[in-house]
C-alpha cells in the first residue's frame, strides 16, 4: 500500500457526537423529522445531499442552493457552538507510523465545515496537505457514489490495489468498495459492525489501536 485515504468524521476527529446533535437540533427547527440517528445512518454523505433529500421527503420539491446552503451554515454554527473537537483517540499514533513509512497521506470527505477542514493540521498534527485533500467542495456526488474515492486515486497516481480507504461509516465503507478500493472499517460510533461488514468492508476493527497492531504486522505497509 501506498496511499491512505482517511475520512475525516469519526476517523479524524472525534466529531461524530456533536454533529448528530447539532443536526437534529437544526433539521427539527426546520420541521424535519430528523434524529441524531438518523445523523449516523446519513454519515458520510455531503450536508448538503441531506438536506436536498430531507426538504424532498417533507415536501416533494427539488431544495434550492439558497435554501441548502442557509440550513447547511446554521449547522455548522450549531456545530460550533458544542465546542472543540478532540482527535479520535489513537488516530495520531496510526498517522505517525503510515508517515515514517513513507506513505501518502489523502483526506477523502464530504465535509464543508471550514473550522475542521482548515485545522487539522494543528489539532491533529502535520500529516496533511491541502493537495490531498477531497472535500464537498470537491465532488459533483458525494459518498455513498465512489466518485470522492476515484478522485483521489485518480490524483494520487498509484495503482488501485496500492490504496487504501479508512472509514467508520457504512456509506462511507459502500463508497470505497464501489471505487473498487481495500477498505477498512474502524468503528468508532455506535452501529453494529455488522452494518460495515454488510456494505463490504474488507476487515473491521474496533479502536485505531486494533489498526495499527494490524498494520504493524502486516505485509500491506
Ligand atoms: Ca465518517
Amino acid at each position: 500500500m501506498k496511499a491512505f485515504f482517511f475520512d475525516q468524521d469519526g476517523i479524524l476527529y472525534n466529531s461524530m457526537p456533536k454533529h448528530a446533535r447539532a443536526w437534529a437540533e437544526v433539521m427539527q427547527r426546520h420541521g424535519f423529522n430528523f434524529t441524531e440517528e438518523d445523523c449516523f445512518m446519513n454519515e458520510g454523505r455531503t450536508g448538503q445531499d441531506v438536506i436536498r433529500e430531507a426538504i424532498w421527503e417533507l415536501e416533494h420539491r427539488e431544495a434550492t442552493e439558497e435554501e441548502i446552503w442557509e440550513i447547511y451554515d446554521e449547522k455548522g454554527e450549531a456545530f460550533i457552538r458544542q465546542g472543540e473537537v478532540e482527535p479520535i483517540e489513537g488516530v495520531i499514533d496510526v498517522l505517525r507510523f503510515l508517515k515514517k513509512n513513507k506513505k501518502e497521506i489523502w483526506v477523502v470527505t464530504g465535509s464543508a465545515q471550514a473550522s475542521l477542514l482548515d485545522n487539522l493540521n494543528t489539532r491533529i498534527g502535520p500529516f496533511f496537505d491541502r493537495s490531498r485533500m477531497i472535500t464537498a467542495f470537491d465532488v459533483t456526488h458525494g459518498k455513498p457514489d465512489p466518485e470522492p474515492y476515484l478522485m483521489a486515486w485518480d490524483r494520487c497516481k498509484q495503482p488501485k490495489k496500492e490504496c487504501c480507504v479508512i472509514e467508520n461509516a457504512p456509506l462511507g465503507v459502500r463508497a470505497g468498495k464501489a471505487a473498487g478500493l481495500f477498505t477498512i472499517a474502524v468503528n468508532t460510533g455506535p452501529l453494529a459492525d455488522a452494518a460495515l461488514w454488510n456494505e463490504g468492508a474488507d476487515l473491521v476493527f474496533p479502536s485505531m489501536k486494533e489498526l495499527l497492531e494490524w498494520l504493524r504486522g502486516s505485509c500491506i505497509v
